[in-house]
């Protein structure tokens, strides 16, 4: 088991572990009990610095590697997340305060995406195209654009990461990574992998940090591409920042509003099930979390009865207990923003029907008086005010119930009525609603009698309008970290 350390823990930069240059350290913090995991190096820009040196100098010869010989090194990496699986879930949980099976299931949707990559090295790819003029053959070819710079959120601290590096690597960029501030322990694990793995010197960077860290990848001319997965706020920096520098790429994924259709057509056990798993499972602090749930009036009075009960009744529980079904909120700064939303939500005048918000002592576990803990707030809005509180992201157990009248058209252009444009889920047994809803609803991810919750690598991931901005995400990574050169051959007798 990867220990907290004795003394602060280090990047892993040119194939070494490295105190840098840095003299501060910051700790990663337990959510569920406030207890400290671990303290580590706090990266600077001269560690960036080192770390982006090493992968321009590797990015040489590991693209020179076939596909196959950089894939065997994701194969290993493979092998030791499904051996870790345990181990690292636990650590996920610890750090991020996930349900237990949520934190192993990030760890298992970060060896498919591994799996995915690597497997894909056995399935050359490019298009070869029939040439407009007889006697010419054309295609397109990759390549690897260069030094790759990962940033990646808490909430999702192993299968994020490797959504970003998995076919980053096996396309032949190196990386620098780094981990989000609530998650480096998640990160020195992730790392203690590579070095396993035996990946050459520099192909793979880590600097823990902060923000700044982030930035000072962001900034640097060696970083070609930028893969960020994160809040709107940031993502939106950092799209600005690299549209002024020509040549550097930047792919964001960011933040939703995402919202349910209940239709009249709805089964209501399907219903209430999908709210309940899209609102309130991680605490409502998953980029797919639903915070909108729009009921059409023929159903609303059966639904609202049915999710406040729920809603009423749902515990907080100890996440390392495998029955648990939410956990705390990820740190007390983000606990403060989510109650700040509540208090908004009141001073907006909306009809409050459960505010759990401080819980009673009872309802909290034994041992975790310390912890980060809220319970669900749902309320009551007219779709026709404008407020605050159902168009931005709140992160958390915060739900609105909207009731709509007339058809499918009117639902889903209240569905769309938010700036951003992630995940939507409706439910109906109507196929012409579901198909309505596929065709119209502006969102990346869509889901039809399911909870707006999973992903799966070989579909794209990603959002539009204010939630995406290049998929940084799963299979789709590869735009954003390859070149493609369109290639004609002449292969008739003299030139024409
Ligand atoms: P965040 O934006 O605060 O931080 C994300 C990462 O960016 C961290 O590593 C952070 O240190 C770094 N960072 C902060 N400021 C930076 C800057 N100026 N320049 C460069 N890097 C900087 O997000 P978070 O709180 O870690 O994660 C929660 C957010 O992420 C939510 O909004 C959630 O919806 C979103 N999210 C989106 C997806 C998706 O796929 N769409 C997935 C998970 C989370």
């Amino acid at each position: 088991m990867s220990q907290q350390l004795s003394e602060p823990s280090e990047h892993y930069v040119d194939g070494e572990w490295t105190d840098g240059e840095g003299t501060e350290t910051f700790e990663s913090i337990n959510p569920a009990t406030g207890e400290t995991l671990g303290e580590f190096h706090r990266g600077t820009d001269s560690d960036v610095d080192r770390a982006l040196a090493a992968a321009d100098e590797a990015f040489e010869e590991w693209s020179a590697l076939s596909y196959i010989d950089r894939a065997e090194y994701l194969w290993d990496i493979y092998h030791e997340l499904k051996d870790r699986h345990e181990e690292l879930g636990e650590v996920v949980t610890k750090e991020c305060g996930k349900e237990i099976s949520e934190g192993k299931a990030d760890v298992t949707e970060a060896w498919h995406m591994v799996e995915w990559a690597a497997g894909n090295a056995r399935h050359p790819h490019g298009d070869v195209v029939p040439s407009e003029i007889p006697g010419k053959d054309a295609y397109m070819r990759r390549s690897p654009r260069g030094v790759v710079g990962c940033i990646s959120p808490w909430n999702f601290p192993v299968a994020i990461p490797f959504w970003h590096m998995a076919v980053t690597l096996v396309e032949g960029n190196t990386v620098v990574w780094k981990p989000a501030e609530q998650t480096p322990w998640c990160g020195q694990v992730i790392a203690e992998m590579f070095e396993d793995a035996g990946i050459p010197d520099g192909v793979f960077n880590m600097v823990q940090g902060y923000g700044d860290a982030g930035e000072a990848i962001v900034d640097d001319d060696r970083t070609d591409t930028v893969l960020f997965t994160g809040s709107a706020e940031v993502g939106q920096e950092i799209a600005g920042e690299v549209g002024g520098q020509p040549g550097k790429l930047a792919a964001c994924e960011m933040g939703g509003k995402n919202g349910i259709i209940v239709s009249s057509e709805a089964d209501m056990d399907t219903a209430v099930h999908s709210a309940v798993m899209s609102s309130f499972k991680t605490t409502g602090q998953r980029c797919v979390s639903s915070e909108r749930l729009m009921i059409h009036e023929d159903r609303y009075d059966e639904f609202k009865e049915r999710f406040v009960d729920v809603a009423e009744d749902v515990a907080v529980g100890d996440p390392l207990e495998e029955d648990t079904f939410m956990g705390p909120l990820i740190e007390p700064d983000h606990r403060e923003k989510v109650t700040g939303y509540n208090d908004l939500a009141r001073d907006e005048d909306v009809n409050v029907l459960v505010d759990r918000a401080d819980l009673d002592d009872d309802e909290i576990p034994d041992g975790h008086e310390d912890g980060n803990w809220i319970g669900p707030f749902v309320y009551e809005a007219d779709p026709e005010d404008d407020l605050r509180v159902t168009h931005e992201e709140v992160f958390g157990p915060h739900v609105a119930l909207l009731k709509y009248s007339g058809d499918i058209e009117d639902a889903v252009e209240l569905h769309n009525d938010t700036e951003y444009g992630l995940a939507g889920a409706i439910i109906s047994e109507d196929y012409r609603e579901i198909n309505y809803f596929r065709d119209n609803a502006e969102i990346g991810l869509a889901y039809g009698n399911l909870p707006c919750i999973g992903a799966e690598v070989h579909l794209p991931f990603g959002g539009v309008k204010k939630s995406g901005n290049g998929y940084p995400s799963a299979r789709e990574v590869i735009e954003a970290v390859t070149e493609r050169t369109a290639w004609t051959l002449n292969n008739s007798e003299g030139i024409e």
